[in-house]
């Protein structure tokens, strides 16, 4: 029997660092408090999109000089409630320092393009292992919606995403409307990423990879994971609110619920909820057949197995403040302008509503690597790529318990490269 592995968090990438794992001989098994793949996880509601362009990071230059009209107006595509603002400044002032410059935003994407690189192959991939091949189309494409080529030629992201390998193709005028009919006649322009794909169900999708993993010898344990046992300097358990899971390494994957975990281990990452939501359309078949983010509106609408969903919104407001449901109102507004003639099928139709906590670092990069603790690994923290990036983080993940280098660079993922800056509210041990 190999060594012990407690992996902790059924999510994308949770499930994913699972199965690499019992892959390499390795004794899995899998904390989850919750249904795997179930609403209270991030990758449950996400927009699905496999996007290799995804590269750059949240903040912007200049982003700072918005932020006043941000706290006066909740339902703009970035909102920070008022009352969280002190708890929050320690984290705003690294996410504006990491869209500082240009240059800086050109590292980043250099770090996190092979992170993302083979995003569709990789799940699909995944979603055929687990018997569940439709839920992952690794060739629909991606397209990104402007009004006109001017507003694409005024987002200086474009370039930094040719800078590191990212095609696409233009369209322009009425093609726009060949290309995703019944769009609203105002969007005249568009860039369809081909290299990009979708998931049409990220929820069955991380069901069906832990049931996968379940066949492949991991034990799914439902407990919510509370702290490590420690004999002298080595890992002896995982302790749970179910008793403690015997183990020589753990991996925490626990999404935007790490950070209790990596206070633990006193690992200083400042991580903070960048609120989502979704509303989805239940039944409707309509809409885009290319999922397709409308760039002025902020908004993703891709059409999943059950319904139209479009989700987006970023909502500063820490993660146990109550939901805000006028922000998913503001979603469904969006579809109906950007498609019009859906609206009685989006005014009649059963909407289903969800909140969801993307797990944000500062700096757009996720945390994967040691802890302070090295039988402890850590990998949250993917922030608007998780469900992307779940797969390659699980065979980085297997490779760090294996002792092996992993297939992409990882400097840039380092846990430790906060260490300069104190964490707001840093763990008890
Ligand atoms: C509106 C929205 C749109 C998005 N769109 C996209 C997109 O299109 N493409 C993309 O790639 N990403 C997208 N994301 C981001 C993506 O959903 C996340 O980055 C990703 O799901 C994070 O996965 P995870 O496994 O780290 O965390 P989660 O999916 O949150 O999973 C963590 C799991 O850990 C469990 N857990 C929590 N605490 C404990 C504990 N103490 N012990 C054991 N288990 C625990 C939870 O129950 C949960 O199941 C979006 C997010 C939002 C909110």
């Amino acid at each position: 029997m190999g060594e012990r592995v407690v992996v902790v968090g059924a999510g994308a990438v949770g499930a994913a660092a699972a199965i690499e794992a019992v892959r390499r001989g390795f004794d899995v098994a899998l904390v989850e408090p919750g249904d795997p793949g179930g609403d209270q996880a991030a990758s449950y509601g996400n927009a699905g999109w496999l996007s290799v362009q995804s590269v750059i990071p949240p903040s912007e230059p200049g982003v700072w000089k918005k932020i006043p009209g941000y706290l006066l107006d909740p339902l703009g595509p970035l909102a920070i409630r008022p009352f969280h603002l002190p708890g929050i400044a320690p984290w705003l002032v690294r996410y504006m320092a990491s869209g500082w410059t240009r240059a800086r935003i050109r590292a980043i994407a250099g770090m996190l393009r092979p992170l993302l690189a083979e995003a569709p192959a990789l799940n699909k991939a995944a979603a055929e292992e687990a018997g569940v091949p439709d839920l992952v189309v690794a060739d629909s494409g991606l397209a990104h919606v402007f009004r006109d080529r001017a507003a694409f030629a005024a987002e200086t992201s474009w370039a930094t995403r040719a800078a590191v390998g990212i095609r696409w193709d233009e369209v322009e005028g009425a093609a726009v409307a060949d290309l995703l009919p019944e769009i609203d006649p105002a969007y005249r322009f568009a860039v369809l990423v081909r290299e990009g794909g979708h998931c049409r169900d990220p929820g069955g999708f991380v069901a069906a990879r832990v049931r996968h993993a379940e066949r492949l010898g991991v034990r799914v344990i439902r407990a919510r994971a509370l702290d490590f046992a420690f004999s002298v300097d080595r890992l002896s358990g995982v302790v749970t609110d179910a008793g403690t899971i015997p183990a020589d390494r753990a991996v925490v994957a626990a999404g935007i619920r790490s950070k209790p975990l990596a206070d633990r281990l006193r690992l200083q990452v400042p991580i903070e909820s960048e609120r989502g939501y979704h509303v989805e359309i239940d039944g409707l078949s309509a809409g885009p057949g290319i999922p397709m983010m409308i760039q002025d509106r902020k908004v993703a609408i891709t059409r999943m197995a059950k319904g139209l969903r479009v989700a987006g919104q970023v909502e500063l407001a820490g993660v146990e403040a109550e939901a805000d449901w006028r922000r998913a109102e503001v979603l469904k507004t969006h579809l109906l302008g950007v498609f019009p003639g859906l609206a009685p099928a989006i005014r009649d139709g059963a909407a289903r509503m969800w909140l969801g906590h993307r797990p944000s670092t500062p700096d757009g990069r996720p945390v994967i690597g040691r802890s302070p603790h090295p039988d402890v690994l850590v990998a949250y923290g993917h922030g608007h790529i998780g469900l992307a990036t779940g797969p390659r983080t699980g065979r980085i993940v297997a490779d760090l318990l294996l002792g092996r280098a992993p297939e992409i660079p990882i400097e840039g993922f380092a846990p430790d490269r906060f260490r300069a800056y104190p964490t707001a509210g840093a763990g008890p041990t």
